[in-house]
């Protein structure tokens, strides 16, 4: 690990000394100062927080949010929400939309614990209508322009027939209004993230005010982690739902939600070549390790990953002359600034901040903490 770092040092404290193939390395005290900050401005705003557990899929992270007072929690998959409740997790929205095909494990599911589902078509509340055994809650999914799927938040006739399919329905309550504000990730400053938090903000309440001859008043439930954590306050709705921000990544550090010290996750990889001829250093730890996710940044080069190196507490801020330039399986091609070309040695570890930590995580299945304990993603 290069003479000046003391490369001996490196290959045997914690955590780096565990590291033989590539390993997620977690910053316990990052996340929970960002799970901290994100559950006060919460509250501050009194709305829910109802913090999507894709992210981390863990239940011994989870636990880091029960402390913090969160009850209720955000999943992607019924395989999800099946683990979290097997971890006594009461209120799970599965913020997809319903997956016909899993019926029956929805049904059990629904007999032990609350279970939020996503609806946008009469089509799909009357077929669980006919087949869900236990008593759920149904959110109507609205597109406020991300365009990704939901019914779009002006077409009101659409929202109020779900809305009626949903009241007829007797083991389905409607619960709310819910969106995800995406094209937050396509925004290319801090004030267009703001505008496009208040704007789906808008939609949504113009949403509801076009339900209200339907019946109760419902909830508004928004959340992505560029808009939750750039904007002071949640104005206007009653659950947010981030979830990236328990790590945050490169992606995020780019966008400007986060800085760099806020960066839970970094993936050591150890270093297998060097190509004096490029000043290219090889490493192990490819798509299969960091997903093949990237990202252009300022100066319009395409990145696989942000370089730092191995620290006394946990890693050094990345160096911005050099990155993670290309990716196969399992190599990764690092274009290296010459005083880390020079200073690195075959056998030494990098620290790849991953461009999307969730897709990280969810490959690595492991997380191994700076004091050297393991936790498995569930
Ligand atoms: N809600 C839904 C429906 C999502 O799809 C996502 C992420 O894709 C989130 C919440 C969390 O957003 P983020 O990953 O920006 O924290």
């Amino acid at each position: 690990m290069g003479k000046e770092r003391g490369r001996e040092r490196w290959l045997t404290s914690q955590p780096w000394g565990l590291v033989e193939e590539p390993t997620l390395i977690l910053d316990t005290r990052r996340a929970i100062a960002n799970i901290e900050s994100m559950a006060r401005k919460a509250e501050r705003s009194q709305v829910r927080l109802r913090p999507h557990f894709k992210t981390h899929q863990s239940a011994e992270i989870g636990e880091w949010f029960r402390e913090r007072g969160v009850s209720a929690i955000t999943v992607s998959s019924v395989a999800m929400a099946e683990y979290f409740v097997s971890h006594q997790w009461q209120d799970v929205t599965i913020a997809f939309p319903v997956n016909l095909r899993q019926i029956e494990a929805v049904s059990h599911l629904c007999q032990r614990a609350k279970i939020g589902l996503l609806f946008e078509s009469v089509e799909s509340v009357r077929h669980v209508a006919a087949k869900l055994k236990a008593e759920a809650l149904a959110w109507i999914k609205i597109d406020t322009g991300y365009h990704r799927t939901g019914i779009d938040w002006d077409d009101l006739e659409s929202c109020r027939s779900v809305a009626r399919a949903i009241d007829q329905c007797p083991n389905l309550e409607l619960a709310g209004l819910l969106t995800h504000a995406g094209q937050t990730y396509r925004a290319s400053s801090s004030e267009q993230i703001r505008a496009i938090f208040h704007r789906t903000a808008e939609r949504m309440n113009l949403a509801r005010d076009g339900l209200a001859p339907t019946g109760e008043p419902v909830c508004l439930s928004v959340g992505d982690t560029p808009s939750c954590s750039l904007v002071d306050h949640f104005d206007q709705v009653d659950e947010v739902r981030p979830g990236n921000f328990v790590f945050y990544d490169l992606m995020q550090w780019l966008i400007g939600s986060c800085s760099q010290e806020q960066i839970a996750v970094g993936v050591a990889c150890p270093v297998v070549a060097k190509h004096d001829d490029r000043r290219e250093i090889v490493i192990y730890g490819g798509a299969v390790h960091l997903s093949k996710e990237f990202v252009y940044d300022a100066a319009g080069r395409k990145i696989y990953g942000g370089i730092a190196l191995p620290a006394e507490t946990g890693w050094t801020a990345m160096r911005s002359a050099s990155y993670l330039a290309a990716i196969s399986q399992e190599h990764g091609i690092v274009r290296a600034d010459k005083e880390l070309f020079a200073t690195t040695e075959i056998g030494d570890l990098l620290v790849i901040i991953p461009v999307h930590s969730c897709l990280t995580a969810n490959l690595l299945r492991e997380y191994l903490t700076l004091d050297g304990q393991r936790m498995t993603v569930g």
